[in-house]
C-alpha cells in the first residue's frame, strides 16, 4: 500500500534539516494527550535513530495515564524547568512542532517557541495552520499526527530500523485520537499501519488497558455523578452538556486527565448529535474549559471558534471561556439555539 505523504521536495528538505541540526527539540501542545505525547515520543526515537539527541519539551503536565510509555522519563516540563528551557530554545537549530497549528497552543511556552532563532517545522493534523515555519506538514485528513509521523518515517525509509520503543507510543496516539479507533479511523491505510506496527510485537491489547482501564475511584464515581446529577439533555437539539465547578472537583480528589473522556458518553444517547463539557479551572477564576464531540457533519470546531474562543476537528473541538459558569451555561444556550437547524 502506498501511504507516502510528502512530495519528493520536502523528504529533501526535512532530510536536509534534520542532518545538518545537533539541538534538536520537539514540542506539543499544553495538556498533552495521547497524540501529542505519541508522536513526540514516537518522533524522538525516529531522530535517535539518526544518531541525534533531541529533547522534548511540553508545556504542562501529561495525564497520568501516558506516563507508562517508554522514554516519557526524557521530557522536560517548561512549567516546571522555564530556565533551562528557555536556554534550550535559544541554542536550538531545529524545532518540531507536533500536533498542534497555532502557537498559542502551547500556552506559557508561546515566546520561547516563537522567540528561538530555529527554524521550525509543523507536523500536525489540525486545519489552518498558522505557525512560522520553513517547512509545515499538514494533513487534517488523517487521524492524528501519529498516524502522519508513521506515514513519514516510513517514506524516509526509518521504520525497519526501529522498534517497539517507536512502535509503542505511535499506535498509542492513533488509537487515542480515535477512541480506540471508534471514530474518524475509517480509511484502509490506518490498518495497514497498525499491522506494520504489529509486526514490532507490541501487545495492543495491554496497550488499550495502559490507557483506558487506569482510573482511580474517585474518576469512576466522578463519572457515575456528573451523568446522573450533572447531564442537562436537550432532547428537542439532540444535544447535550454538563458543568463540573471546582469545588466538585476538589470533592472528587480530581487531577488531571480525569475529564478525558467523559464528554464522550453522552454520544450514546440515540440520535445525540452535540455533547458539551464545561468545566471549572482548578485554579483560576473565571475560567471555564470547554470540550465539544459531534458526530457526523455537525461541525463542532464551527462552534468553538464562534462561541468558545477555540477550534479543532470537524467532530471533536475545545475551547476557554473567561466568565463564570453561569454565564458559561448560558452561551452554550446561545450557541446550541444558532446551530438549531444543524442539530435538529
Ligand atoms: P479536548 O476536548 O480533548 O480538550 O479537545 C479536543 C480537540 O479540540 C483537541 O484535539 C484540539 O484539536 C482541539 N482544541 C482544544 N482546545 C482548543 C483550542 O483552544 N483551540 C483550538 N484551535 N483547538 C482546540
Ligand atoms: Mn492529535
Amino acid at each position: 500500500m502506498n501511504i507516502d505523504i510528502l512530495t519528493s521536495d520536502q523528504v529533501a528538505q526535512l532530510s536536509h534539516l534534520i542532518s545538518d541540526s545537533q539541538n534538536i527539540i520537539i514540542t506539543c501542545h499544553k495538556s498533552p494527550d495521547g497524540d501529542a505525547i505519541g508522536s513526540s515520543l514516537g518522533w524522538a526515537e525516529y531522530l535517535r535513530s539518526l544518531g541525534k539527541e533531541p529533547t522534548i519539551i511540553i508545556p504542562d503536565q501529561y495525564p497520568d495515564f501516558l506516563a507508562w510509555m517508554p522514554n516519557t522519563e526524557k521530557i522536560v516540563r517548561y512549567d516546571k524547568h522555564r530556565e533551562k528551557c528557555d536556554m534550550l530554545f535559544k541554542i536550538a537549530d531545529l524545532v518540531f512542532c507536533l500536533d498542534y497549528n497555532a502557537p498559542s497552543r502551547v500556552d506559557e511556552m508561546e515566546q520561547a517557541l516563537i522567540g528561538s532563532p530555529a527554524p521550525k517545522v509543523l507536523i500536525d493534523h489540525h486545519l489552518n495552520p498558522d505557525v512560522p515555519t520553513v517547512l509545515s506538514i499538514s494533513c487534517p485528513e488523517l487521524s492524528s499526527t501519529c498516524e502522519l509521523i508513521f506515514r513519514i518515517v516510513w517514506q524516509l525509509g526509518g521504520f525497519q530500523d526501529l522498534t517497539k520503543q517507536f512502535a509503542i507510543p505511535i499506535y498509542c496516539g492513533m488509537m487515542t485520537d480515535t477512541g480506540g479507533f471508534l471514530y474518524n479511523s475509517t480509511r484502509s491505510e490506518i490498518y495497514f499501519i497498525i499491522g506494520e506496527l504489529l509486526t514490532k510485537r507490541i501487545d495492543k491489547d495491554k496497550i488499550y488497558r495502559n490507557v483506558y482501564h487506569n482510573y482511580s475511584e474517585d474518576r469512576i464515581r466522578l463519572m457515575g455523578y456528573v451523568l446522573y446529577e450533572k447531564l442537562v439533555y436537550l432532547a428537542d437539539y439532540h444535544a447535550a452538556f454538563y458543568t463540573l465547578t471546582r469545588e466538585e472537583q476538589r470533592r472528587f480528589h480530581f487531577i488531571k486527565g480525569d475529564a478525558e473522556g467523559l464528554v464522550n458518553i453522552p454520544q450514546q444517547i440515540k440520535g445525540l448529535k452535540l455533547s458539551i463539557s464545561l468545566r471549572e479551572d482548578t485554579e483560576k477564576q473565571n475560567l471555564v474549559w470547554v470540550s465539544l464531540r459531534s458526530v457526523d457533519d455537525f461541525p463542532c470546531n464551527l462552534m468553538a471558534e464562534e462561541f468558545f474562543n477555540g477550534g479543532g476537528h470537524l467532530n471533536a473541538s475545545g475551547g476557554r471561556l473567561n466568565c463564570s459558569m453561569e454565564e458559561a451555561v448560558e452561551i452554550v444556550k446561545k450557541a446550541v439555539i444558532a446551530y438549531e437547524n444543524k442539530l435538529k
